[in-house]
Order: structure tokens, then sequence, then C-alpha cells
């Protein structure tokens, strides 16, 4: 018995279970896998002097093209800025942060700690629950208010569903499977977000993303017959997307000889200097010279593939999860990818760490709050 089981072990899920054992909770994490979180590069937070949350609000916005969830778009880009005082985010020798510009941000915004902020921020929540929490490994099936008082689903997304995508396996959307069970609402399951640009080949480095800020330091899409495509580097990731395929579909694409089903494009970053590509871009840089591409002389064979659910559970600006009729399920609360609203159509690169950062702190506290107010084990709900 637990006063809060979270089941995912992503960045929502530590998250949400910091945020628990914060507020005084016991807490229990169940996780079948690592997820997408280790491999968040920088997150978006609105700290560039020309920058403030109501820009980081009307881009958010925007870029969802009027599928947003506008309270829930609200409070990310209201909580964000709170976030740098607690990450110590990267920064140039003059004080001012080391920003990036991703697809759908009218200014630089994303940051990071030595690119690797998913797994940084991982690290150091795990370090700080050491030995306060239970940790289990296993997929659950099945949601048991017989065991917890509340629950966090942080179950990510479906992506990993897909044949040639850049998530793991194990995301196949079990977390939205279990809550519709006990009568949760979901909105929007038809929209997924395609990354541009995920390796086709050489094999070893085929389901891996290509970073696209690439686009904005020199890098260009070039098809079989070597001609240049997508003119306007400020487009998003689904207008990048609709254009590689639309090469495809063409009859432009590549075939590359160990792949020979699905087509690609060149993305060719030999007009960045090599000096960022080895810099900035160090890792995507060392992993393709390893793979025997040298891509300061050698364009990346590419495609897009499912890379984010922005579809999902529909929550509260409490993380509570909703049925159809707009009332929360008792007991349950759900934050990150599992969850539906935030990005609308098009998730900005970059929102989805400071959406899990943001959203599972207050589920987790959400969670804890609850489990206070509900001694008894039983909730009435249609949990086993
Ligand atoms: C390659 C890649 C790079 C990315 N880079 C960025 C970036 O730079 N910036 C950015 O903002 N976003 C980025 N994203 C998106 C971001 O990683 C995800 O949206 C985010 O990590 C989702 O976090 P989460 O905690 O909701 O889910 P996840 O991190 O995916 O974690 C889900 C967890 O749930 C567990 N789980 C699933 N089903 C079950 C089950 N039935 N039982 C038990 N456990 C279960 C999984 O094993 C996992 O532990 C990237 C995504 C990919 C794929």
């Amino acid at each position: 018995m637990t006063d809060v089981l979270v089941i995912g072990g992503g960045l929502a899920g530590w998250r949400a279970a910091e945020a628990a054992v914060k507020a005084g909770a016991s807490v229990a994490l169940v996780a079948n896998g690592a997820g997408n979180s280790p491999d968040i590069h920088a997150i978006n937070v609105p700290v560039a002097p020309e920058d403030s949350p109501e820009r980081y609000m009307e881009d958010t916005l925007a870029s969802g093209k009027g599928k947003c969830d506008v309270k829930l778009v609200e409070i990310l880009c209201r909580e964000a800025p709170a976030l740098a005082e607690e990450f110590p985010f990267d920064r140039n020798a003059d004080g001012s942060y080391k920003l990036l510009q991703p697809l759908g941000c009218s200014v630089p915004r994303c940051v990071s700690i030595d690119h690797k902020i998913g797994a940084w921020a991982l690290a150091k929540i795990k370090r700080g629950l050491s030995g306060k929490i239970e940790v289990l490994n296993g997929r659950v099936t099945e949601l048991d208010f017989s065991r917890a008082r509340a629950i966090v689903i942080a179950t990510g997304g479906w992506c990993g569903k897909y044949g040639f995508s850049d998530n793991p396996p194990e995301l196949r959307g079990d977390g939205i499977d279990m809550a519709v069970k006990l009568g949760a609402a979901v909105r929007d399951m038809y929209l997924v977000q395609y990354e541009p640009t995920v390796a086709l080949a050489p094999a070893r480095l085929r389901g891996i993303p290509v970073i696209t800020t690439m686009l904005y330091e020199g890098a260009t899409f070039r098809n079989k017959d070597g001609m240049e495509f997508l003119p306007d580097k400020h487009a998003n990731k689904d207008e990048i997307s609709r254009a590689i395929q639309n090469e495809i579909v063409h009859g432009r694409g590549v075939l590359a000889p160990e792949v020979p089903v699905i087509p690609g494009v060149w993305f060719d970053a030999t007009g960045v200097p090599a000096r960022i590509l080895e810099t900035t871009y160090a890792d995507t840089f060392k992993r393709y010279l390893a793979a025997g591409v040298d891509i300061r002389k050698e364009p990346m064979l590419v495609a897009p593939a499912p890379h984010t659910s922005l579809g999902g559970l529909v929550i509260d600006t409490r993380c509570r999860v909703l049925k159809p009729d707009g009332t929360p399920i008792p007991g349950l609360y759900a934050a990150g990818e599992v969850t539906g609203g935030i990005h609308g159509a098009n998730r900005i690169g970059g929102s989805a760490g400071t959406e899990v950062l943001v959203f599972g702190r207050i589920a987790g506290s959400e969670a804890a709050s609850h489990a206070k107010i509900q001694p008894c084990a039983v909730q009435g709900n249609n949990a086993s």
C-alpha cells in the first residue's frame, strides 16, 4: 500500500514522484523501460532578453493550430521561467544563457545542460530520491486502487507502436488504454507529430533523430537529384515533414541499399561551419563519424518518423484525469506525453521537456494532496 503510485519512469514520472515525496507522501514508481526522456536534448525556457512567457504562449498557440487547451498552455508558459532557478542551464562566457532556436519558436528559447538535459534531470531526481521511494520494474496492465490512494499515469506516448519510429517499442499507449477502462476521456488521438529528420542509414543509426536546429546554421535538404528544397528554414516540424514526404511521393526520394522499402532524402549539413558541427552538435557529429559518415563532408539520409503523440488523456490544470463529462476520476492523475491538448496539432521543438517538468510536478503534488484526504484504500472506481 502506498499513498502515490507513479506508473512510468520518464521525466514526467520521476518529477511526479519527487513532488509527491516533497509533499510528504509515500511513493512507489513502476516502469518497464527508460522511455524517451533520456533523449531530451534541450527544453524551452523563455530566458532570452527579448522573450517572455507571453511570447512563448503566442508561439505555442500558433504552432498548435487552434487545437491547444489554452489553460494548460498558460500554465506551461507561466511556470517555465522557474525552471531557470532550479536548473544550472549552460551559459556563455558573458553570463548569458546558451540558447538554441527550435522549430516553431520566434526567438532562441532552448536551454540545456551539456546538450543532455533529459538524462541530467533524471539523474538528479533519482539521486535525490534514492532510498526514499520504492522502484519496481515491470509492465502495468491495470490501474489498481486497492494498493494506492492516488495514481499518476506517466506512461508516455504510443509512437513505439510504429515500425519506423525514434521511440522505443514499450511506448505503446498502455496508460491511455488503462485509464479509458476507468472511464477517462481522450482527445486528438489522430494527431501524431513526425520528426522530419530520423536516420534511415547507416543501419546502426536507424531510428535516431538528427536535430533540426541545424537548419538555422546552414543545413539544407536535397532530393535524389541533389536539388535543394524547403527554402523556408523557419518552417515547423509538420511543414518540413510534409515537404520531405512530397519529394518522396513524387519519386524524388533516395533509397538506401540496406533499407530498400523506405525512401528518404539527404539532410545536408556540409554548409554548417565545421566548428559548430564539432561543438554544438558534437553528439551527432561523433555518432555519424563512428558509423563511417563525416557529416562535415557528406549528407545524412533521413526520413520523417512518428515522434510524439499529441493526443492523449484529457486533464485539467491540476492534472486530474477527466471523464467525457468533464468531471475528474477520483485519485487519478496524468502528466507528460500520455496527455493531450498542450501542444495542439504541432509541438514546438523543446516544449515536451518543459511540459514534463512542469506538469510532472503538478501531478505529483496534487496526487499527494489527494492521498492525504483519502485514508481509505478503495476509491469507488471500477478498478481491481
Ligand atoms: C529521440 C527523441 C529526442 C527527443 N528530444 C527532445 C528534446 O530535445 N526536447 C524536448 O522537449 N522533447 C524531446 N523529445 C520528446 C520527449 O522526449 C518526450 O515527449 C518526453 O520525454 C515524454 O516524457 P514522459 O515522461 O511523458 O514519457 P517517457 O519519457 O517516454 O516515459 C514513459 C515511461 O513509461 C513507461 N511505461 C510505458 N508503458 C508502461 C506500462 N504499461 N507499465 C509500466 N511502465 C510503462 C516507459 O517504460 C517509460 O519509463 C524527444 C523524443 C525523442 C523520441
